[in-house]
């Protein structure tokens, strides 16, 4: 089993990519916090999970939570060697810069910034006493292309998710902490259903995807698990861009 005896940490591990990564690192021996800020879900996955998993509350752009969140992994299990800042949000009114709302702006800089950076601020000095680590920040493919289909705020919150990710790989490699980014494409979740129930905005952005379908959340998993665990111990500072082949993209196959 490839994560025999490690602990790890997934944020926002109620739903979507974070639920099914729950599963599977469970399933390849690992001991998993997950957290969330909607308990039916996380609890209900922790619960589905059995004795491996452990539910947590807490909501990642709140410091204190983060703070609690960590020290449950440690309480619970004694370690902490894979912290996967999952959580993060996509709200529907997000759009063009130029009709930006700097509250819109806030809510997603806290969660799907600040909320990496608390969990690094906390799960890094928890993984330095447990001799090292891997750290996965989730970003996305709109970190490295630009969409006329915009969702400002939510493109500038990966951005510096991966900038981020760069500098704490460098700055801890020696330390024996990995950093490194996921950038998932559009993957059948229920954040991107919920944009994509317009049958309009889905056409609009399938006839990019050279491969023609959505991703699965099993397929993103299966990336994070080789991310968290020691088949990728010389990786530090990547980003791991699965988006069925948008990013190498000019023109698309036609059917
Ligand atoms: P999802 O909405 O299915 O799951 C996200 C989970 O995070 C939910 O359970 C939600 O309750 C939780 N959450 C939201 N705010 C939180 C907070 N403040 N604190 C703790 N938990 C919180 O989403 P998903 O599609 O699985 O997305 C997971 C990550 O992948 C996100 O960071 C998202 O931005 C990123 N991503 C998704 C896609 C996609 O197409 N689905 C593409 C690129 C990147």
């Amino acid at each position: 089993m490839r994560l025999d005896g490690k602990v790890a940490l997934i944020t926002g591990g109620g739903s979507g990519m974070g639920k099914v990564a729950s599963e599977m690192f469970a399933s390849e021996g690992a001991n998993v916090v997950l957290t969330d800020v909607n308990d039916e879900a996380g609890g209900s996955t922790a619960t589905a999970i059995g004795e491996r998993a452990y539910y947590v509350h807490a909501d990642v752009s709140k410091e204190n939570d983060a703070e609690a969140m960590v020290a449950a992994a440690l309480e619970r299990f004694g370690r902490l060697d894979v912290l996967y800042n999952n959580a993060g949000i996509m709200p529907l009114d997000d759009g063009s810069v130029t009709d930006a709302d700097g509250s819109i702006w806030d809510r997603v800089l806290a969660v799907n910034v600040k909320g990496v950076m608390f969990g690094c601020k906390f799960g890094i000095p928890a993984m330095l006493e447990s001799g090292g680590g891997s750290i996965i920040n989730v970003a996305s493919f709109v970190a490295w292309l630009g969409a006329a289909t915009s969702q400002t705020a939510y493109t500038a919150s990966k951005g510096a998710v991966l900038a981020m990710t760069r500098e704490i790989a460098v700055e801890y490699a020696r330390k024996g902490i990995r950093a490194n980014a996921l950038c998932p494409g559009p993957i059948e979740t229920p954040l991107l259903l919920a944009l994509l129930s317009d049958e309009a905005k889905k056409q609009r952005r399938f006839v990019h995807i050279p491969m023609g379908r959505l991703g699965h959340a099993e397929e993103l998993a299966k990336a994070a698990l080789f991310l968290a665990s020691d088949d990728s111990s010389y990786m530090t500072g990547s980003s791991l861009i699965v988006d069925g082949g948008i990013t190498a993209a000019y023109v698309t196959p036609e059917d």
